[in-house]
């Protein structure tokens, strides 16, 4: 047997060589620029969850050239690991537009209440970025798009195909529900040996009588332990792995990155071509059959705005002359909730699994063997019906509950950067270095409606967006009777035996005259106030429906009204927010609008 140290030095030149060749193959998704042409068929903008499906559906017609440009750089390892050490590093970096919302009644700042409102910024856009949930949403979501905003074709029977086609489940169990794809690109896993600690978490909620369910099958309203978007290599199921990293057709999909794009270019009311800037240069480039903007639900009206698409009078303000009086940027809707660290009596810790951290064993484990704890990244799901909602089949809030390994220092613990650090600090400092849920109520039906509007008619200015968090009275009655249920289930079902007592936030206090939490009414009003966040889901601005609605900005085949040439793909164009986490519906998106692309210029 290798002396340790010779072993360790193997391990390290190993790790070394692995890490090197990932990035390798992750740098090698961007086409030379020398190849890169005047002239394509199509242009797709915004390599994300939506638009790098598009973009390689559209080229497996091998006589179809396809332009994908990204304003994001390549993905890289830290993209791949799933574990929350990983994918909580990609906040703040470059890989992270990093909006923030305008000031807001309730949030997450004791400075001004700016929410973050975090984006990947990177190939694969924020599905190389995100939490890797795997949930569809209700399917009386896609029923009402179909129904009640006259997108014809996207009910939910007419979707549900398209989920199942890019999804290849690899769960036997789950796969046989009838629910489920299983040769799709997309690999979908589960949780192959949940810790005792999880198990009793479900067995507690089974309890109080919630149903365990796949929430993505029949019934939704219950409790899961969520699949995810890991593949079967304990690898990031993000759409750039699943579809274009490396890319499958280089001879004819052509991948720039780190190119933003500023206008889309018409000529009357056709789009013909994009301007973009990239290192400081601006180009241009054509297309001949159509330009589909997939650039999110901040970044694509805030594109169409800067190309004369949008309201009239906003686009007047900033003199930019109107193409198409639409109302992109209204409609901005969004899950809204906080969050509530349980800390694990230690007394408890046989009942966990090993945490995930970017040390030498465990990082060789995944890359050489592609298991152990940084391949993991999962989370519990329980549905909650408020008394506001009368339809039990479509629950109108959940919490979402991960097992975490806290960060042993306070330096590595991401704050959000308007936070106050000290109080915080100590707050904190308790939790360091130990096993704690980490539970997130979630408002998941909001009524209340935001807007993005442009800050200036230059493209380098972010958007400002108004997430009008929590304004509807009913919205935050919801959100404060769905973490008290939360609290009820933490301080006082069966799991509560292995969970610390939480502490009180900075700024807050606890009820004196209340023996737990849930029953302080004070408290969780403060905890909102103080610590209201976005849930990363924002939708619908750039609204799909019927041709004639006058709140609509593409219509059901996803083009936009007024102007030839254009398309929106992604979850901007989502009629109303679904009831769940929000790239799983938008990989469908992306699918279903390769089709109709390709169905409308009588492509193959
Ligand atoms: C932290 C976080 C956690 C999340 N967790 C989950 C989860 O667990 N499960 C889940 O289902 N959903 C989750 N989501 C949400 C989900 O990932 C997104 O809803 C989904 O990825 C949106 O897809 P999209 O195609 O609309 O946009 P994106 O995937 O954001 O793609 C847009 C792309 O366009 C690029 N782009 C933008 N503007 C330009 C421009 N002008 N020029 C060129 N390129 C441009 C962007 O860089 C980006 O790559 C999470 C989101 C975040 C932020």
């Amino acid at each position: 047997m290798a002396p340790p140290l010779v072993g360790i030095s193997i391990q390290l030149l190993s790790i070394a060589a692995l890490i090197l060749q990932n990035n390798i193959q992750h740098d090698s998704v961007e086409t030379s620029v020398h190849q890169i042409q005047a002239v394509y068929d199509f242009i797709v903008v915004g390599s994300g969850s939506s638009g790098a499906i598009v973009a390689n559906r559209l080229a497996e017609n091998p006589h179809i050239r396809v332009l994908l440009v990204e304003a994001g750089g390549p993905s890289g390892l830290i993209n791949d690991i799933p574990a929350q050490t990983a994918t909580g590093a990609l906040f703040y970096s470059e890989q992270d537009w990093n909006y923030t919302l305008t000031p807001q009644k309730y949030g997450v700042s004791y400075q001004n209440r700016v929410i973050p409102e975090n984006r990947g910024h990177v190939i694969g856009g924020t599905s190389s970025f995100n939490s890797m949930i795997y949930n569809r949403g209700n399917r009386r979501t896609f029923d009402v798009w179909a129904k009640e905003y006259g997108a014809i074709g996207w009910s939910y029977e007419e979707v549900l195909p398209y989920f199942m086609k890019y999804e290849k489940n690899l769960d036997p169990l789950v796969a046989s529900n009838g629910f489920h794809g299983t040769t799709g690109p997309i690999e979908i896993t589960s949780w192959s040996h949940p810790p005792p600690i999880i198990q009793l978490h479900q067995q507690a909620a089974n309890e109080l009588h919630i149903p365990s369910t796949d929430i993505n099958g029949a019934q939704q309203f219950g409790t899961a332990v969520c699949q995810a978007f890991i593949d079967g290599k304990g690898r990031r199921s993000s759409a750039s792995n699943a579809y274009i990293d490396p890319n499958p057709y280089p001879h004819n999909l052509h991948i720039l990155a780190r190119a933003l794009v500023t206008k889309i270019l018409f000529e009357d009311k056709r789009a013909v071509g994009i301007q973009f800037l990239r290192h400081g240069t601006e180009h241009k480039i054509f297309a001949k059959k159509e330009i589909i903007v997939s650039a999110g639900t901040i970044n694509t009206p805030q594109l169409l705005m800067l190309s004369g698409i949008g309201p009239e009078k906003h686009l007047h303000d900033l003199g930019i002359p109107v193409l198409s009086d639409l109302p992109v940027g209204d409609n901005y809707q969004n899950h809204w909730g906080v969050s509530i660290d349980f800390a694990i009596k230690e007394k408890y810790y046989h009942l966990l699994s090993t945490g995930g951290q970017m040390n030498v064993p465990q990082l060789y484990q995944f890359l050489a063997r592609k298991t152990g704890p940084l391949a993991q990244h999962y989370r519990t799901v329980v549905y909650y019906n408020t008394h506001n909602n009368k339809d039990k089949d479509w629950p109108n809030t959940n919490w979402e509950t991960g097992l975490y390994l806290y960060p042993a220092n306070l330096s590595d613990v991401r704050a959000f950067p308007h936070e106050d650090r000290h109080a915080w600090d100590i707050f904190r400092a308790p939790l360091l270095g130990r096993y704690y849920f980490f539970v997130h109520p979630i408002l998941q039906r909001p009524r209340s409606v935001g807007s993005i509007r442009l800050a200036s008619k230059s493209p380098l200015y972010y958007p400002l967006i108004d997430g009008n968090v929590l304004a509807d009275p009913k919205d935050y009655a919801d959100l404060h009777e769905s973490i008290k249920a939360a609290l009820y289930f933490y301080e006082r079902s069966s799991i509560a035996e292995y969970l610390e007592p939480i502490e009180p936030i900075p700024g807050c206090q606890f009820c004196k005259d209340r023996q737990f939490v849930n029953e302080c009414d004070e408290y969780i009003q403060c905890l909102i106030v103080q610590t209201a966040y976005s849930c990363y889901h924002p939708a619908g601005t750039a609204r799909m429906g019927a041709h004639e609605r006058h709140d609509t900005v593409v219509d059901p085949r996803l083009r936009v009204k007024g102007v030839d040439g254009l398309r929106v793909c992604d979850a901007s164009v989502m009629p109303l927010l679904m009831n769940g986490n929000t790239n799983a519906a938008s990989l469908m998106i992306g699918e279903k609008c390769a089709d109709l692309v390709k169905h409308d210029n009588q492509l193959a």
